[in-house]
């Protein structure tokens, strides 16, 4: 037999980790795929299809031969709509320079990484997190540093939290409001004090927007596009068509920023993927002309559902679901119901609800917070209903 080297492998490749969400959902699958009826709380996209319009402008693009590169950064046109979209939306006066479009918010956000962090330099990402922001971060040579948020403040992430683990390396702060996966929207006024804070102190502030437009009862979505112009060396927002339009599979997504980083990010763009599909641009196009019906009624699907999912969530035994303020995730604490059939944590909690329940969620552990699992509320009321009775059956076994 020939002996072969190992693959050799970049520190910084070795160093990621994979998805941790991905572990339960991959097992789920596996167990679908064999016939078996699984409730499936793991969706992290919407369980409804993008609005007929724009999918009707992504297929008259490949009937009009938009099939070829764009810009790296984005049409023009479509640029141009998001500053416009800002600019009604939050009163901004952004321009085509303020803005660049790409694969995803991820990739967005993954390229502002990569752009402003320097080897040693700490990002501070409040606790419970969305799952790629460390790795990003320490992709890109920096250390990710956590803020772990309060419960029993919906985990709203604050400046005291934040400012407890600041160092003279602090070089940036990552926010994600509404956050996936609490739901936690932020505060204007504490957003406010956070970025007064970061311009004090030179640091970046990103601010990733994905869920914007799902915050539910007296919440309010504050942007923090509002202190953009008043702070652009300090100011980035993140924000994507995944969610709002149920365009996860187009992979659309967009940054605005300071026009000196967004040419630094289509740099980045420009060596690595180029330009987001030009199909999915044109679609994007159509979506932000306007498709508020088709949103309004995802919005009060996810509304009702939340309004029954998380009642039940605290009627089950030893299980404590704080209010989500918006995204349409909930985020309860089950640590109190690990009884004494060998759960040590969320992991094996999940794996428990899935073998005895028939029921997927994904670990808070993944997100940064051991104790908690993510049910997402992207699923049928029916679904959501039987999950429910589901997960009851199999809690009364636990004693
Ligand atoms: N930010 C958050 C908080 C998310 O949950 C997601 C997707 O799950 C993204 C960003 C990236 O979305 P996309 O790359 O589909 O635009």
């Amino acid at each position: 037999m020939v002996s072969r080297p190992p693959i050799r492998f970049s520190d910084r490749v070795t160093a990621m980790q994979e998805s941790p969400t991905l572990a339960v959902l991959n097992r789920a699958t596996a167990l679908v795929a064999k016939g078996v009826d699984i409730v499936d709380f793991g969706p992290g996209e919407p369980d409804f299809g993008t609005p007929l319009a724009v999918a009707e402008a992504g297929k008259r693009a490949i009937d009009r031969g938009f099939t070829k590169y764009t810009n790296a950064s984005g049409t023009k046109a479509l640029r141009e709509a998001i500053a416009a979209r800002y600019n009604r939306r939050y009163g901004t006066s952004l321009a085509l320079e303020h803005v660049i479009a790409g694969n995803g918010g991820k990739q967005e956000l993954f390229n502002v990484s990569l752009a402003l962090v320097r080897p040693g330099d700490e990002v501070i990402i409040p606790s419970p997190y969305w799952v790629s922001f460390p790795d990003q971060v320490e992709f890109a040579g920096g250390k990710a540093v956590f803020a772990p948020a309060n419960p029993e403040d919906h985990f709203r992430p604050t400046l005291v939290d934040i400012e407890a683990v600041a160092t003279e390396r602090t070089r940036g702060v990552i926010l994600n409001s509404p956050c996936n996966p609490t739901g936690a929207v932020i505060r204007e006024d504490e957003l406010q004090k956070i970025v007064d804070w970061c311009v004090a102190r030179e640091a970046f502030l990103v601010f990733d927007e994905t869920y914007e437009l799902f915050v539910y009862d007296d919440n309010k979505h504050a942007s923090a596009a509002i202190w953009f112009e008043r702070h652009p060396e300090t100011v980035i927002v993140v924000n994507s068509m995944s969610k709002t339009f149920a365009m996860t599979g187009w992979r659309l997504g967009y940054a605005i920023a300071h026009p000196e980083i967004i040419t630094a990010l289509g740099k980045i763009q420009s060596h690595s993927t180029s330009n987001p599909s030009t199909i999915a641009q044109h679609a994007a196009l159509e979506a932000l002309a306007g498709v508020d019906e088709d949103v309004k009624r995802m919005y009060d699907a996810y509304r009702e559902r939340r309004a029954w999912l998380v009642p039940a969530l605290n009627s089950l035994p030893n299980i404590c679901c704080t209010d989500p303020d918006g995204a349409f995730y909930a985020f309860p604490d089950v640590s109190a119901a690990y009884g004494n059939a060998g759960i040590t944590g969320s992991q094996s909690f999940a794996d428990y609800l899935l073998d005895e329940a028939r029921v997927a969620v994904v670990p808070g552990a993944a997100f940064g917070a051991d104790g908690f699992v993510r049910i997402s509320y992207a699923t049928s009321m029916e679904r959501i209903q039987e999950g429910i009775k589901r997960i009851e059956r199999a809690l009364k076994k636990l004693g």
